[in-house]
């Protein structure tokens, strides 16, 4: 642990301001300091798609064009519920499972509203990780790309672990209408005045869960908050929300519309789990055992901690797996670049820690491999999330080595009525990959 802090912190030093940001925007000290279980999470066969349709919502022909190009026949049953009253300019609090396509919701519901002016923001998103916010910016791309011919929207996306002034002489130059960052960023940004924040129309939180359970992020969104006029849209998203959460957005919003799906049942079908018993010293064996014999497009593999995953890497290159491993210690351009290979398909085996765990949504993932255990059930949920996203078909699989984790499977088991079964010595492939 002692080299990775060191490295977090030479990392952070570059840019004192960010300082703490650095490590908690990456989730990843949860490893030592588990969240408490509250809410959950998972896409599985869901169905997904409700039976109305996006032209039903009448949205500018514009958005309708992209939305085509995108292959969305159908709006998912959140975007059914929440698209009409997000682009009406209510306020929204909205909770469903991963995968479901909320994204989508906040980025039409804008682009539908959006009057771009020339060096206003005009759009505010926070979310608490780099990735994430880079993901919902290439949302906001692929919608709005029909939207350019006339007035043209531009998205800028801040983080921390860059160069404070980089992002300065880049929004300078390009201001954009709809800025997305990680609450720390975006602080200093509206501090030092290299943002103006006085014109903005909407508010959106994704994953609020996260920045608002978190103290010191929350004291950030509420200073950035305070520098957007009072009269504003405000909209926000996760896939969990507690009761306790409910209550915070609640604060932070008027009148909102609350969008609540599948609340109570949280089923995992869709999603073939198993568990495999063993010893910390089988894994390796094991792992490379299933890499050989399972198909798959692209795979996951979760461990506890940021030494491990370049172990593991280290190890997988070694027996002739082309992996590649993400961590927050990792510098920004080193994690994007992970990232947009994974994306792009560009590599198939992926291990991470949780900073993967939540909210990144790469479509090809089929199977998510636990090779650690995760200490509690919301955390196996936002992992297992990142197979078979939008109804397609997934596997999970996760090494149980100690009592404590048999614990946390069978709490996953009681909690969302799914049996999860040792692993077979043969997999049906067409139970996890789409045919
Ligand atoms: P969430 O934010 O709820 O976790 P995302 O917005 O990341 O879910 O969406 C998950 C995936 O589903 C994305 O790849 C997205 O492009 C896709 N998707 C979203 N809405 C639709 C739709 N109506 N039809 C088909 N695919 C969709």
């Amino acid at each position: 642990m002692a080299d990775a802090e060191a490295t977090m912190e030479n990392e952070a030093n570059e840019d004192p301001n960010e300082e703490e940001l650095v490590e908690y925007e990456d989730n990843e000290n949860q490893e030592e300091a588990p969240e408490d279980a509250a809410g959950a999470e998972i896409k599985g066969s869901y169905a997904g798609a409700s039976t109305a349709s996006f032209q039903d919502m009448l949205l500018k022909n514009e958005l309708m064009s992209a939305i085509r190009d995108a292959g969305f026949e159908h709006p998912s049953e959140v975007q059914h519920n929440a698209i009409p009253a997000a682009m009406t300019g209510q306020d929204v609090i909205c909770q469903a499972k991963s995968g479901m396509g909320k994204t989508a919701v906040f980025v039409l519901a804008t682009l539908q509203q959006i009057d771009p002016k020339d060096g206003q923001v005009d759009t505010v998103v926070l979310v608490h990780t780099r990735e994430l916010a880079f993901q919902i910016a290439s949302e906001f791309t692929r919608f709005s790309k029909y939207l350019k011919s006339s007035n043209g929207v531009k998205i800028g996306v801040v983080y921390g672990g860059v160069p404070f002034e980089d992002d300065k002489t880049k929004l300078n130059k390009e201001k954009p209408h709809v800025l997305i960052g990680t609450p720390g960023r975006m602080m200093h940004l509206v501090r030092e005045d290299v943002v103006d924040l006085t014109k903005v129309q909407r508010f959106i939180m994704d994953e609020c869960d996260n920045i608002l359970g978190e103290l010191k992020m929350r004291r950030q969104l509420q200073e950035v908050f305070k520098a957007t006029p009072k009269t504003k849209q405000v909209m926000l998203f996760s896939a969990t929300i507690s009761e306790e959460t409910k209550k915070l957005c609640r604060k932070f919003t008027k009148n909102a519309e609350e969008i609540y799906v599948d609340d109570s049942k949280l089923t995992l079908h869709g999603l073939q789990q198993y568990f495999v018993k063993l010893s910390e010293s089988e894994k390796n064996r094991k792992l490379n055992d299933l890499l050989d014999a399972l198909e798959f497009n692209q795979v996951v593999i979760f461990v506890k901690s940021r030494q491990r995953a370049a172990q593991l890497n280290k190890l997988l290159r070694k027996c002739a797996f082309p992996s590649e491993c993400v961590y927050g210690s990792l510098s920004q351009t080193e994690r994007l670049a992970v990232y947009q290979k994974f994306k792009n398909f560009k590599c198939r085996i992926l291990v991470s820690t949780d900073l993967f765990g939540r909210g990144v949504d790469i479509e090809k993932v089929n199977i998510v491999i636990n090779y650690d255990m995760p200490d509690d059930s919301d955390k196996y949920l936002h992992r297992v999330g990142r197979a078979g996203r939008f109804g397609t078909k997934g596997l999970g699989i996760s090494f149980v080595c100690t009592d404590e984790e048999e614990t946390v499977l069978s709490t996953i088991q009681s909690r969302f009525e799914v049996k999860i079964e040792p692993l077979p010595n043969e997999v049906d492939t067409s139970t996890y990959m789409a045919s």
